[in-house]
């Protein structure tokens, strides 16, 4: 019915600060990687919540075990009460992520989405060590609530909130002083000189791929250095898998290849499976050190989030089919953007990434995102990242059929032609 005010986004959306300015439909359904308009024009998404997706809209597994929860009247909401679906999740969580890897964690839940993980991270840091700094590094996203905003390096979204917490200190990413410089040189020399105006920081927070930031992955070797030198001057790691986490990079966790072993993970996005908001701050046992009380929230770990995110572990991480899959996929998306590249030299390109988290780097001012409009002019959804929102990243959900991921990529390739023009 195209009389339906709702068929237009003239109708409140004016008032709303979103991407819908970039983005100006009305979506009515969506199903796997396409979302589609009540008029029936469809749009592949490679923006999937951006990480929040990975197994697609309305995955029908995950669906039907949100539906017979749903008909079973089974606890919705309890707060902090035990119920099935919480007591299914941890025990699908233990033995289908943690186990298998060897890992042993003490599972919270922080509150509803990641900023929430990552402030129950920093906070127990701060508490384990007694310490106050955090290290966190330059173009970090880690959320919008003070403490997370806090350790993000944008100085745009930071705003004017300014640095809410003033014990961060940001050191260069992997890669971010050019080519051949070992930027964890520079931590380690700040971190040596009692001279240098840094205090011992609590922990150092890291994107292994970072996300908002650009698509900058950091390689392993500098990862593991990373490591040691947390280990060597008393500070915890907190990886931050909010966005590279839930198999993104080809892996369930993002810093498996790299083998580390922090001491704090968040989670958060894909771990409810379905859209459904759910966050976990993953602690080691020796790090377990809040009091009942000292961190609450009313809707941590929200049953219908436990449903679908059980389902979800059941469904794609029993084996290793889906990371495999995931990385077959992987190799797709890359080639195809090797040869989008080296066609438009002009846009002076580069390709980077992990898994099914990759960025097209377009070297001029606006051309990523008038990359984004003619991709969705032309039935793609794709966000641009990036301190100068120099990379169109693609995050297509991770279940994402061949047939479906290629037409999408056809459509970035016609999208780059178009702005080459
Ligand atoms: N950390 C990372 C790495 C993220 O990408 C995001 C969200 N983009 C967050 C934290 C914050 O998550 P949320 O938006 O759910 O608060």
């Amino acid at each position: 019915d195209t009389t339906d005010p709702l068929h237009s986004v003239e109708t409140h959306e004016s008032a709303v600060r979103s991407y819908s300015r970039d983005f100006p439909v009305t979506f009515a359904t969506a199903k796997d990687a396409v979302m589609r308009t009540r008029a029936g024009d469809a749009y592949i998404d490679f923006f999937a919540g951006a990480g929040a997706l990975n197994y697609g809209h309305n995955n029908a597994l995950l669906k039907r075990a949100l539906i017979d929860y749903l008909e079973g009247d089974n606890v919705t909401h309890s707060l902090d009460l035990v119920t099935e679906a919480r007591a299914r999740f941890l025990q699908r969580f233990h033995d289908i992520v943690l186990a298998p890897r060897g890992m042993d964690y003490r599972v919270m839940f922080p509150g509803p989405t990641g900023t929430n993980c990552v402030e129950a991270a920093l906070k127990i840091a701060r508490k384990v060590t007694g310490r106050r700094p955090i290290v966190s590094f330059t173009n970090a996203y880690h959320g919008m609530t003070l403490g997370a905003l806090a350790a993000t390096g944008n100085r745009g979204k930071r705003g004017g909130a300014g640095t809410a917490l003033p014990d961060v200190v940001f050191a260069p990413l992997d890669g971010a002083l050019g080519a051949g410089v070992d930027t964890l040189d520079h931590l380690e020399a700040m971190l040596a000189n009692t001279s240098s105006g840094v205090d011992l920081p609590a922990a150092a927070i890291v994107e292994t791929v970072q996300g908002e930031g650009g698509v900058h992955p950091a390689s392993m070797g500098w990862l593991q250095r990373l490591q040691r030198i947390c280990r060597a001057h008393g500070m915890l790691l907190i990886v931050d898998d909010v966005q590279a986490g839930c198999g993104r990079t080809g892996t369930f966790f993002s810093f498996e290849p790299a083998g580390l072993d922090p001491d704090l993970i968040c989670l958060s996005k894909s771990i409810g499976g379905y859209g459904t908001p759910l966050a976990l701050t993953l602690i080691k046992p020796e790090h377990d050190v809040f009091a009942p009380g000292e961190h609450n929230g009313t809707f941590r770990g929200h049953n219908p989030a436990f449903v679908t995110g059980a389902a979800a572990l059941e469904a794609y991480w029993r084996d290793d089919a889906f990371e495999r899959g995931v990385r077959a996929k992987a190799e797709i998306v890359r080639e195809r953007l090797e040869a989008i590249a080296a066609r438009h030299p002009g846009l002076k390109p580069s390709v980077r990434g992990r898994g099914l988290m990759q960025g097209l780097v377009l070297d001029v001012p606006g051309a990523a995102e008038a990359v984004s409009h003619a991709a969705f002019a032309r039935g793609l959804i794709l966000e641009t990242a990036g301190a100068r929102d120099e990379v169109a990243k693609l995050l297509p959900p991770l279940t994402i059929d061949e047939a479906t991921l290629s037409k999408g990529l056809d459509i970035l390739a016609d999208a780059v032609a178009a702005v080459a023009r």
